[in-house]
């Protein structure tokens, strides 16, 4: 095994069934970081209390964004994967961290104000101290480095000067401050072709669906509005459908549909049937995988269970330091 040049630590919420975007955008970075770092990835059961009022699938949720990453190439010989909940030492730090955290600095992030407006029923105070138990689930495990997309960043930086404040108040040097890593990944429309693909927004494609089902998905994808004929020109450029082309379509049949397109050649329908082929090629090995997975939950458990002792190991070493440093009876 080759040597790794860091830690990292990232959380992904138990939403359920892992749509594209989820894949695209955080998994397969996931499963790429392992070549280069120690990887820490939890799942954040906690956290989705916070908008999860309903916790009926919860349990089930966690289970099913445990097979996700498994079958998307995690590799839980040397990565810890585990359940947020079962590190317990990430809520007494929590508690700890919120002592030098000023109200005002939670309730002004943009991140907050966002989800205030989404759920005006139910601002719970979880909701509020949401980045500080982000920020102690980040310095728990002494993590480097912290993957990140832009709307994540001001979460970092406030981490960094939860750390500070913290170091500086009890005058230690316990806490690592985490490094972003930005990574690169793509803004993924839903079918509707407007908002993020999102569970929430009902647009989304997900990646453990069946062929069938992927290709009805696919079929109601959006794409260019102007194009109203199928002897109408099209513009691949503002069409979402051509964007994940990109990404999932060998590069000769994006060429030839980035021509096509614009001259009516090709047809949506047609368009969309070759993509949605693509995309059922693509999750083949992730599917077929998960399929195996999905017969030994036992194993599953069992994954999740050693994750979780091997976090509690770092996590109770930090909070020695921490509880030191704090001076707890
Ligand atoms: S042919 Fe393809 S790229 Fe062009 S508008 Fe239709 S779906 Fe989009």
């Amino acid at each position: 095994m080759t040597p790794k040049i860091g830690r990292v630590f990232s959380g992904i919420r138990p939403t359920g069934h892992s749509h594209l975007g989820n894949y695209l955008g955080a998994i397969k970075n996931y499963v790429a970081l392992q070549d280069e770092y120690e990887c820490v990835y939890c799942i954040v059961d906690l956290h989705a209390l916070t908008t999860v009022e309903d916790t009926l699938d919860l349990r089930q949720n966690t289970y099913e964004m445990a097979l996700d990453l498994l079958a998307a190439g995690i590799r839980p010989e040397e990565t810890i994967l585990f359940v947020q909940s079962h590190v317990p030492q990430v809520t007494e730090l929590h508690t700890i961290l919120s002592m030098v955290t000023p109200l005002g600095k939670l309730t002004d992030l943009p991140t907050f104000k966002e989800k205030a407006r989404q759920q005006p029923h139910n601002i719970n105070y979880g909701l509020v101290g949401y980045p500080v138990l982000m920020a102690a689930d980040i310095v728990l495990y002494k993590s480097d480095v912290v993957p990140v997309g832009v709307d994540q960043a001001p979460h970092i930086e406030f981490t960094r000067e939860v750390v500070r404040s913290f170091n500086y108040r009890y005058n230690a040097n316990v806490l690592i401050e985490p490094q972003m890593k930005n990574t690169e990944t793509p803004k993924v429309l839903g079918i509707d072709g407007k908002e993020k693909m999102s569970k929430s927004l009902a647009n989304q494609i997900e990646i453990a669906a069946t062929p069938e089902a992927t290709r009805q998905r696919v079929m109601m994808m959006v794409t260019d509005p102007q194009r109203v004929k199928r002897t109408d020109p099209g513009n691949p450029d503002i069409c979402n459908v051509f964007s994940l082309h990109k990404i999932i379509t060998p590069a000769g049949d994006v060429a030839m549909i980035n021509i096509e397109c614009r001259r009516a050649g090709i047809g949506c329908v047609d368009c969309k049937k070759l993509f949605a082929g693509n995309l059922n090629k693509a999750l083949e090995p992730f599917r077929a995988k998960r399929g195996e997975l999905a017969a030994k939950p036992a194993h599953v458990h069992a994954v999740l269970e050693d994750g979780a002792a091997r976090a509690r190991a770092i996590a109770e070493k930090t909070m020695v330091e921490v509880r030191e440093a704090v001076q707890l009876p």
